[in-house]
């Protein structure tokens, strides 16, 4: 696990952690103001346990004459123990008031556990990371479950099906290799072009792309766009949250990053200068770009005679992506 995200899973623990116990503090409060007899009872209990290990540490030092005390103070906790149980029973209080609600029983929401030797992450953490994962991707709601696994092919009218099979196949061969490159060296310069039509589930693709690389646990940014330039827009207004250089930074350094529908934005410098200086900046560090869009790479080029993306950006693409086709309309077929 890289460090941002074991920072940002230790924080939530710790934060979820504090909550539970403040809220069990005040439970416990509030059981005692009902209960006072219950609170008599355990401050007696308890200092009854702290004799008894005194004794005991006395007894070990090898102090004589201590039997009696233990044997006394055992009886009457014991005795004390089981009016306690008597009165929880008879006032239908759960045996565990004095623990916390832990979401996670296992770790006690710590997030790892000690086993065998060496602390390693809960196995609640592996839903929850992926979660996070998804989150801080930028994945639409829409793509949170879209999986290879769970594409139907038979969507696709008998002549695209086959298409669309092996362009599934062959994306995830090219994952397979980006995965095992990443996590060996750390780059991969090979990207990826999607070219489809509108509703040939080109979006849905690079949905099942984004969800599996996020459960293998690489970090991945998905974008539409057209979105982004939005988003730019805003940081230039009073309100900002972000700022023009952070939205970029955190796209340029995403390990793999996803393009969906390019193209689809307006035809503007604006648009041509961040796309430059993202392609450019992936380019020189051999991070992989995904892209989809309408347009084919040879359009996108046309396009740039007026200035779009600038022929460069479009040539980069060309010299370091596979490209394929995915052709069909899936909204037609539903
Ligand atoms: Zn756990």
């Amino acid at each position: 696990m890289d460090d941002l995200y074991t920072k940002m899973l230790d924080s939530d623990n710790f934060s979820t952690r504090q909550r539970l116990v403040r809220e069990h503090e005040k439970n416990i409060d509030l059981t005692y103001q009902k209960h006072p007899d219950l609170k008599k009872l355990d401050e007696t209990i308890s200092q009854l346990q702290k004799d008894m290990a005194s004794f005991l540490a006395k007894k070990f030092k090898g102090l004589q004459n201590i039997e009696t005390e233990i044997e006394t103070t055992k009886v009457k906790l014991n005795q004390l123990l089981a009016k306690k149980d008597t009165y929880l029973q008879k006032n239908n209080i759960s045996e565990d008031y004095k623990e916390p609600k832990w979401t996670c029983e296992k770790c006690q929401d710590r997030g790892k556990i000690y086993l065998n030797n060496k602390i390693d992450a809960c196995p609640c953490q592996e839903d929850y990371s992926t979660n996070i994962r998804q989150k801080m991707s930028g994945l639409s709601i829409k793509l949170k479950d879209a999986s290879f696994k769970n594409t139907d092919f038979s969507k696709y009218s008998p002549k695209d099906r086959q298409n669309a099979a092996a362009v599934y196949n062959m994306t995830q061969k090219y994952l397979t290799n980006l995965i095992t490159n990443i996590k060996t060296v750390g780059t991969f310069s090979e990207g990826l072009f999607i070219h489809g039509e509108t509703g040939s589930g080109k979006t849905h693709l690079l949905g099942c792309m984004a969800n599996h690389l996020i459960e293998s646990n690489v970090e991945t940014m998905y974008i539409v766009y057209a979105d982004l330039l939005d988003r730019i827009r805003e940081t230039f207004g009073d309100d900002r949250t972000e700022t023009e250089s952070s939205i970029i930074r955190k796209i340029n350094s995403a390990k793999v990053l996803l393009i969906d529908d390019l193209g689809m934005e307006k035809n503007s410098e604006f648009a041509q200068k961040y796309l430059g200086q993202i392609i450019d900046h992936r380019y020189r560090n051999m991070l992989p770009t995904i892209i989809t869009s309408n347009f084919t790479l040879s359009e996108l080029k046309d396009r740039s005679k007026n200035d779009m993306y600038g022929e460069r950006v479009i040539w980069r693409c060309v010299e370091t992506s596979h490209i394929f086709h995915l052709s069909g309309n899936l909204r037609n077929s539903i």
